[in-house]
């Protein structure tokens, strides 16, 4: 009889545990509910995040923070993979990552055409000890290594030997190759300063799958000259004798200025910006990636 007591404490203490477990599962699901935004279908409001969505852009960002830092000095930051960026999120924030990863550009008024996504593991090259002119210091200063895919690689160090022969100057890599997944995690950084307004961040940010800068097929390369005229100095870099000669023979080598005055893509003149370009003629053509 004892033991049959006992039995029947068991089963009743059994009961009672999965009784628990359950109300615990489903206090789980209630409060999964209450956020809809964890649900894996793009529920993210691209007018305006919501308030819960902006704690957890913060959140990532905290989380993500000591990886891009040691990435950033160890200097390859800019081959940064997905699986990468997302190993140290929950499956729940890598869910909500997901839906900025696979936000469709056209939607959002982007008038720049998808160009596929940079995985990272591209055949890139590293350019390092580039030096130009520190406007601050005085003397010259490092550019930060920079890379290219190999072809890119190729066919700028024959523009420049053609540009070195013809006017004594060069350009340097300001700013080179970048994968996706770490265009992705720009775009997620720098929604704080537009009001965590997805649309109004795409106007000045490029989504994952949208850079030229992360494009094997039509990479970009952002110039900067020795006198460290470059990006932000539209108007200067304009006026240099080494951007006539790429308006004159950078077609040659497969580069074309992307963003022109006037351009139809709505983006701000950038004089410094050049993508490889397959259309320019049959040597331009790259094997499929
Ligand atoms: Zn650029």
């Amino acid at each position: 009889m004892q033991k049959e007591v006992l039995k029947v404490n068991c089963h009743l203490s059994l009961l009672m545990a999965a009784v628990l477990l359950l109300s615990i599962l489903l206090a789980g699901c209630a409060s999964q509910q209450l956020h809809p935004s964890s649900l894996p279908v793009a529920t993210v409001n691209i007018e305006k995040l919501s308030d819960d969505d902006i704690v957890r852009v913060k959140g990532m960002l905290e989380k993500l923070t000591p990886m891009l830092e040691a990435r950033r000095s160890q200097q390859t930051l800019a081959t940064l993979t997905f699986d990468e960026l997302y190993a140290p999120l929950t499956t729940d924030e890598q869910q909500f990552l997901r839906q900025f990863q696979n936000l469709n550009g056209s939607e959002l008024g982007v008038k720049i055409p998808f160009r596929g996504m940079a995985t990272g593991k591209e055949e890139l090259v590293v350019l390092k000890g580039q030096r130009v002119k520190d406007l601050e210091k005085g003397g010259t200063k490092e550019v930060p290594p920079q890379f290219l895919p190999k072809n890119v690689y190729l066919r700028y160090g024959d523009m420049m030997a053609a540009m070195q022969k013809d006017l004594g100057k060069r350009l340097y890599v300001e700013s080179g190759y970048r994968s996706s997944a770490y265009q992705l995690y720009l775009f997620i950084f720098y929604l704080s300063n537009h009001l965590y307004s997805i649309r109004e961040t795409a106007r000045f940010v490029a989504l994952p799958g949208y850079s030229e800068h992360g494009s094997p097929q039509h990479q970009a390369i952002d110039f900067i000259n020795e006198e460290s005229l470059g990006e932000e100095t539209a108007k200067e870099f304009d006026a240099q004798p080494e951007f006539a000669w790429l308006i004159k023979n950078a077609a040659k080598f497969c580069f074309v200025m992307s963003y022109p005055k006037d351009g139809k893509e709505g983006i701000t003149y950038e004089p410094w910006h050049w993508r490889q370009e397959q259309t320019l003629g049959p040597a331009c053509k790259l094997s499929p990636p």
